[in-house]
C-alpha cells in the first residue's frame, strides 16, 4: 500500500477555478497610500531606501507619490525616479492637467490617473456629473499618453459605483489609450465571493488586457480579496509593506506574495527571503509598530510556547507550521514561559550538551513556569500607556493646534 501523505492538500481540488496572470506584476503603494497612514511621513531619502529594497526583491511598479502635493513630494518622486532602479517608477495624478504636468516633470515612466466613480463621491466630494468625470478622465489620459507615459487609470470607490458608468468610463479611457485599468475597493467592503463575481463581470463587460486591484482592509479582508483577484487573473495587484495605508490599511505585500507562493505554488518572482528585512525597514522608517501576531512578519508568527505545540514542532515542523520561517528570512523561536513543557526544556539544554534526569527536568520546568508568570506586568502596562499616548492621536495635538491658531493671530469673534 502507498504511504499516506503527511498532510492533505485540498488546494488541488480548486486548481481548475484559478487562472493566474503570468507573469504577475506587483504594484507597491507603500510610498503613496502607505505614507497616507495617519501620522506617517517619509523624507526623500527614506522613500529611496524603501524603493531600493522593493526594487531589489522584484517589485515591478512602485508608486512614489503625488508630485503636485508639495515641492518636497515632487523632489522625493524625482529622487526615486532618477535612482536607476530596476522597478518601474510611477507617480499619481488627479484628472487635472496641472497634476499630470507635475508627474511628467518628475521624470517617471508610469502614471496613475485617478478619479472617484461612485455617486456619493461625485455628488458630495467632486461635485461633478458622470459626463464631466468622463471628459476630464479621457482628456488627462490623452495628455499623459502624448507625453509618452505608461498610463494606469484608477477610480476610487469603483465597487460602489453604478456598473453602467464604470463600463462607460473604463471603455472610454481605454479607447483614449490607458494601458492598465485599476479597480478600487476604497473602503474595503468586498468579500472574496462578491469580489470574484464583480471582477468576472468587469472582465466580461470591459475585457481589460492589463488590470489591477486596490483593496483596503476595513473588514480585515484586503489580503483575501487581493488573492481572489489574482485567482481571477488580475495582472498587477496593489500591495503595501506591512499592510500600511489609510485607516486600516491596504493588502499587505508579504501576506499576498507568500500566500500565492506557499499555498498555490505561484512563482511571483519576489525574493521572499528578504520580506522580513523589508518589513523591519518599513516598521522603523514609518514608525508604525507591527502587531506581534501579524502574519509572517510579526514577532509571534514563528514562535511556540505551549508544551503540546513545542513538542509537536520538535517532532515534525508540519504539525504546527504551515511554512518554514526561512521562506521569509526568519527563524523559529521556542519561548520559555508559563505554557512550556518538558520537551522544550530538554531541547534547550541540548544547546549546551546538557542532559538532565527527569526529576531535575521537572524542577527546572517548575522554575521556568514561575518565572514566566512573574514577567513584569507593570513594565508592560507602562509600555502600553506610552504606546497609546503616541498612537491614539498621531499628528499635531489639540494643545499644539490651538497654540498655532493663537500664534497666527486668529481670534474668536466677540459675541
Ligand atoms: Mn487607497
Amino acid at each position: 500500500m502507498p504511504e499516506r501523505p503527511l498532510v492533505e492538500n485540498y488546494h488541488a481540488a480548486t486548481a481548475p477555478q484559478r487562472k493566474f496572470a503570468d507573469p504577475l506584476q506587483f504594484w507597491d503603494e507603500t510610498l503613496r497610500d502607505g505614507e497616507q497612514t495617519p501620522g506617517v511621513h517619509f523624507s526623500p531619502e527614506e522613500k529611496l531606501r524603501i524603493a531600493t529594497v522593493l526594487s531589489e526583491i522584484g517589485i515591478s511598479v512602485i508608486d512614489a507619490g503625488i508630485p503636485v502635493v508639495s515641492a518636497d513630494e515632487a523632489a522625493a518622486v524625482k529622487r526615486v525616479a532618477g535612482a536607476g532602479l530596476r522597478a518601474k517608477i510611477l507617480a499619481s495624478a488627479r484628472t487635472v492637467p496641472a497634476d499630470v504636468d507635475a508627474v511628467i516633470r518628475s521624470g517617471v515612466s508610469h502614471i496613475a490617473i485617478f478619479v472617484a466613480a461612485s455617486e456619493v463621491h461625485l455628488r458630495y466630494k467632486l461635485k461633478l456629473t458622470q459626463d464631466e468625470v468622463l471628459a476630464a478622465s479621457t482628456a488627462t489620459v490623452r495628455q499623459a499618453k502624448d507625453a509618452g507615459l505608461h498610463v494606469a487609470f484608477v477610480t476610487e470607490d469603483t465597487v460602489r459605483a453604478p456598473f453602467d458608468f464604470v463600463e462607460r468610463l473604463y471603455t472610454a479611457v481605454r479607447d483614449a489609450g490607458a494601458d492598465r485599468l485599476v479597480i478600487s475597493d476604497t473602503v474595503g467592503i468586498m468579500t472574496p465571493l462578491t469580489f470574484r463575481w464583480y471582477l468576472e463581470e468587469f472582465a466580461r463587460r470591459i475585457r481589460p488586457r492589463d488590470w489591477s486591484v486596490h483593496c483596503h482592509n476595513d473588514f480585515g479582508l484586503a489580503v483575501a480579496n487581493t488573492v481572489t483577484a489574482c485567482e481571477v487573473g488580475v495582472t498587477a495587484p496593489h500591495v503595501c509593506v506591512n499592510g500600511l495605508g489609510e485607516r486600516a490599511g491596504n493588502a499587505s505585500l508579504e501576506e499576498v506574495v507568500v500566500a500565492l507562493e506557499s499555498l498555490y505554488q505561484v512563482r511571483t518572482g519576489i525574493r521572499t527571503d528578504r520580506l522580513y528585512e523589508l518589513s523591519q525597514l518599513v516598521e522603523e522608517i514609518s514608525g508604525v509598530p507591527l502587531p506581534p501576531n501579524k502574519a509572517l512578519v510579526g514577532y509571534n508568527s514563528f514562535s511556540h510556547e505551549a508544551g503540546i505545540h513545542t513538542h509537536g514542532v520538535l517532532a515534525h515542523t508540519l504539525t504546527y507550521e504551515p511554512l518554514q520561517p526561512e521562506v521569509v528570512g526568519r527563524h523559529r523561536q521556542m519561548i520559555l514561559g508559563k505554557h512550556t513543557g518538558k520537551a522544550a526544556i530538554a531541547e534547550k539544554l541540548k544547546e549546551r550538551q546538557i542532559a538532565a534526569t527527569d526529576p531535575l527536568l521537572a524542577e527546572l520546568l517548575r522554575r521556568v513556569k514561575e518565572g514566566g508568570e512573574a514577567r513584569s506586568k507593570d513594565q508592560l502596562r507602562a509600555f502600553l500607556a506610552e504606546y497609546r499616548a503616541l498612537f491614539e492621536h498621531p499628528g499635531i495635538s489639540d494643545t499644539e493646534f490651538w497654540k498655532m491658531v493663537h500664534d497666527a493671530g486668529i481670534r474668536a469673534e466677540a459675541a
